[in-house]
């Protein structure tokens, strides 16, 4: 499958971004860890009851791979919210080897600094990468389907826009890998808010399959919504990976029933 994304090593998807050589970004997967049953191997979410050391040591695997050491790693304490917080080297290590000193009640963030890597955990929801290169800025957000309706996505751009200065026309977003349409089942609760937030958009990101049933596409949804806040449809890229379709290579929340670990995704900036 060609994709965007592409599997570099067994831990490891890595977005290919030949117009960007010096950004590092890409999505793990659930192979190459220490961690043990439903947690097996690789996952790399301290919140979710696995044994922390497994945790941390997954995470070491992962910062020797990507040459970036934890202390450089920036994570947060996710709410499917949409705070975001821009963060400097003041912020590095907070929340890479204990979860108290993640960024609190955080859901994006944003640096223009060099040598700090973003590092956000999924199983399912929809990661969201953020390049100006001309500006030197990267950004990720974490938009499930909470995160989503309350457009984290626009949230992201408005901030770029109106606090950084940054013209829409220089910010790229790529949508990683997440549950797709083919998976993700949604009732009307969720149906009434992506419709708010759509604002009688014609192209609609769902389709009915029974009475109160709908199955939404949160990627294509989180793409809308990146356009609708002014961000050129040919600088957005979507992958075609479903988290919950590839059992071979992601954990699940929805398909393994709410006990399962967490993929990371993370995008840095390496040195000019
Ligand atoms: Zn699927």
């Amino acid at each position: 499958m060609s994709d965007i994304f592409r599997q570099i090593e067994k831990e490891l998807l890595m977005l290919q971004s030949h117009s960007f050589p010096q950004i590092v970004a890409g999505f793990t997967t659930k192979h190459g860890g220490v961690s043990k049953g439903a947690f097996a191997t690789f996952n790399l979410g301290l919140h979710v009851g696995d044994d922390p050391s497994f945790v941390c040591s997954n995470r070491q695997r992962l910062a020797d791979l990507l040459q970036f050491p934890l202390e450089r790693w920036i994570c947060c304490d996710q709410i499917h919210d949409v705070h975001i917080e821009k963060v400097t080297t003041d912020h590095g290590g907070k929340g890479t080897t204990d979860y108290q000193s993640a960024i609190a009640g955080t859901d994006g963030l944003y640096t223009e600094e060099a040598r700090l890597l973003l590092a956000l955990c999924f199983a399912d929801c929809v990661p969201l990468y953020f390049m100006a290169p001309k500006h030197g800025m990267i950004g990720l957000a974490h938009a499930g389907w909470k995160g989503t309706v309350k457009n984290i996505a626009g949230e992201m751009v408005r901030l770029w826009h109106e606090c950084e200065q940054i013209p829409l026309e220089d910010i790229y977003v790529v949508i990683g890998p997440s549950i797709g349409a083919c998976c993700y089942i949604v009732d009307d609760r969720v149906i009434t808010r992506v419709d708010r937030v759509l604002e009688g958009e014609e192209k609609l990101p769902y389709k009915q399959v029974s009475i109160g049933q709908y199955a939404l596409d949160l990627k294509e949804l989180n793409k809308v919504l990146l356009i609708k806040a002014g961000i050129h449809e040919e600088h957005i890229d979507v992958s075609g990976y479903c988290t919950s379709c590839a059992d071979h290579l992601f954990f699940s929340h929805r398909r393994d029933q709410g006990k399962t670990g967490r993929m990371m995704a993370f995008i840095g900036r390496k040195e000019e």
